[in-house]
């Protein structure tokens, strides 16, 4: 069965850019593959979809019909589509029965994070993919913008919120290590004192707060794998797919437990 990989993260953290590379790369590796494009917005689709929400839903047209803003429009072009992901999972199906079944499946999400990952449409895709095939989350990050403790800190607790709300396995990739290397985000992960450190120098106002909550990172830390990657340059591939199989194994014995627990 192949890996299911939803790349999600903050609007501009580069989850299209990234996604355009792992084509580029599993292409070049002539390693089988299948890609999804799930947010109806995109201009254009960089990477060669199979499988493309704005084949199924025009967004602007929605926004008209249902005299919604640009958010509302992708939200309600993904509940749309949500409601024929039944379609999308038999055509995954297929090719994974077919002659070159792939490997990888891979979903990109729409650019605003919340849309996916707080909409019941984002829920439903997420859990009718991770009870058909073994699914992992790809968390993205711009390694530029969280280079301060508080902001590092802010979008850490937030894919610590995905990692409740999904209950997948998680990878965390700081992209754009192109134009800043990561080992800071790596030395304040293995090193609770190095960040607590780092806080006060920012003198962040929230004092004890702060404190308690990078003790509870410690633990969120434990529980997944951090990799430095480009997506313009291409850096990181190879230990980014390490971590996605790891991540896939971790759903194998966590995840499908859980599952079987439920049943
Ligand atoms: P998305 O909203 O998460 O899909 O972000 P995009 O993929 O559209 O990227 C947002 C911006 O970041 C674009 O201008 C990209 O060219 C840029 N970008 C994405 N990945 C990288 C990277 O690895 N390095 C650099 N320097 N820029 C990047
Ligand atoms: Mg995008």
């Amino acid at each position: 069965d192949p890996t299911a990989i939803i790349i999600i993260g903050m609007a501009g953290s580069g989850k299209t850019t990234l996604m355009q590379r792992l084509n580029a790369h599993l292409h070049a590796e002539k390693t089988p593959y299948y890609m999804v494009n799930l947010d109806p917005a995109v201009l254009e689709t960089p990477f060669g979809a199979h499988i493309d929400i704005r084949d199924t839903v025009n967004y602007r047209e929605v926004m008209k019909q249902y005299a919604l803003g640009p958010n509302g429009g992708i939200l309600t072009a993904l509940n749309l589509f949500a409601t024929r992901f039944e379609q999308v999972l038999g055509l995954i199906g297929k090719r994974v029965a077919g002659p070159t079944p792939p490997k990888y499946v891979l979903f990109d999400t729409p650019g605003q994070i919340e849309i996916f990952t707080w909409s019941a449409s984002g829920q439903i895709i997420t859990a009718s993919l991770a009870s058909a095939y073994p699914t992992v989350i790809v968390y993205v990050v711009d390694t530029v913008r969280c280079r301060n403790a508080v902001s590092f800190m802010s979008n850490m607790l937030y894919a610590c919120s995905i990692l409740y709300k999904m209950k997948l396995p998680l990878v965390l990739a700081f992209n754009k290590i192109d134009l800043a290397p990561c080992d800071f985000a790596q030395h304040w992960m293995d090193d609770l004192d190095s960040f607590t450190e780092a806080l006060q120098k920012e003198r962040s106002y929230m004092g004890t707060l702060a404190q308690s909550m990078a003790l509870m990172l410690e633990e969120f830390y434990a529980s997944l794998t951090a990799v430095g990657v480009s997506a313009l340059s291409g850096e990181g591939m190879e230990p980014f797919f390490a971590a996605v199989d790891k991540a896939r194994t971790e759903y194998e014995s966590g995840y499908a437990l859980e599952l079987a627990k439920q049943k």
